[in-house]
């Protein structure tokens, strides 16, 4: 069973660097996968997944979620302004705050509903141009600047460049996690989530290797 097999594969590692069993939070990347896929591994007693678009999510999940008690929801992709709004109210993690702008909504919004998810920052630890995330250089003051809006930024995520070798991206995200007195971190997938837990990941975003390759046709 691939989902028993992941969660094997977690604990063997933890195991071997030292961590204390338990401590890596296995998030289900369940976008694009068929339902009875996603049901399959809900009826596993799996209760923690992740999404990376609002729209996706928002069809399948407040239906399975009456169906299912006490489901815990991450949004991994990046999120648009104008979606903000729906995914608070659908996301009990968001791991892709990514500029100003954006944490300048969720604050707003968050002081109108009374209610904010827990929130990563998303760190472009590989400084592609076409991706997602706040540069390296500029971290230390994003970080800061979510604090003084209070924001409850619980940690860092990155998605490494897909060419290299992901454990140096690892290493980097955890030192700026720790300099800036973050706790979590988000990284790591289905080709390498046990060298982002030899690197101190907190929360690892597997999808593929659970529920099959994603088809896209
Ligand atoms: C799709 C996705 C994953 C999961 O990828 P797999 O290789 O299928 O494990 C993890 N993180 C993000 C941000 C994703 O978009």
């Amino acid at each position: 069973m691939p989902l028993l097999d992941i969660q094997d594969r977690i604990a063997k590692e933890e195991a071997r660097v030292g961590r204390s069993p338990g401590s890596t939070k296995l998030i289900a990347v369940s976008k694009v996968q068929p339902l009875e896929r996603v049901v399959a591994v809900l009826e596993q007693g799996h209760r923690v997944f992740g999404e990376n678009k609002v729209q996706e999510a928002a069809g399948k999940w407040p239906d399975l979620k009456e169906r299912f008690d006490n489901v815990e929801l991450h949004l991994i992709g990046p999120l648009q302004s104008n979606k903000t709004r729906q995914a608070m109210a659908l996301f009990d993690v968001i791991h892709s705050v990514d500029r100003i702008k954006l944490a300048r909504a969720i604050a707003r919004i968050a002081e109108e509903e009374g209610h904010c998810p827990q929130l990563f920052i998303q760190v472009n630890t590989g400084e592609e141009p076409q991706k997602a995330g706040i540069l390296p250089r500029d971290l230390d003051g994003f970080v800061s600047e979510c604090r003084d809006l209070g924001l409850p930024v619980i940690g860092l995520m990155c998605i490494p460049p897909v060419e290299e070798e992901p454990t140096l991206h690892f290493a980097l995200l955890a030192k700026m996690a720790k300099r800036n007195g973050l706790e979590k971190l988000s990284m790591g997938m289905s080709s390498d989530f046990e060298r982002a837990i030899a690197q101190g990941a907190t929360h690892v975003r597997v999808g593929s290797a659970i529920f099959g390759e994603r088809d896209y046709g």
